[in-house]
């Protein structure tokens, strides 16, 4: 399963923060998945919830947001936000635009206690 690959690697980079950051607890994770990353949320949330173990994540929530899309123009460099795929531009209706976020997943913030 796709998904938990993803959490095993997260769950690596929350320890090696939490060691760097001598968090002895993590209360909450904040993720970012980026809605054309293909990874589902809720697949995310439930492994994750499988995975966690020790006493650095017992009680830690998963907190998911949603980032939408974004694109820039090559041509006109407008760079614009949207639901969907987008292949044209919204200012000046160029076809050369590229994905530049959304296709990603990005550890936003890690709350936890130290010692
Ligand atoms: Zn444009």
């Amino acid at each position: 399963m796709h998904e938990v690959a993803i959490i095993e690697e997260l769950i690596a980079t929350v320890n090696e923060e939490c060691q760097k950051n001598k968090i002895d607890k993590v209360n909450v994770i904040k993720l970012g998945v980026g809605r054309l990353s293909g990874i589902v949320p809720h697949a995310l949330e439930f492994g994750f919830t499988a995975i966690k173990n020790g006493p650095l994540l017992e009680h830690c929530n998963l907190i998911i947001s949603e980032i939408k899309p974004v694109y820039s123009c090559n041509d006109c460099k407008f760079s614009f936000s949207t639901n969907e795929l987008c292949y044209t531009c919204q200012n000046c209706e160029s076809r050369n635009v590229r994905l530049v976020e959304g296709e990603d997943l990005i550890l936003e913030c890690i709350e936890g206690k130290g010692a």
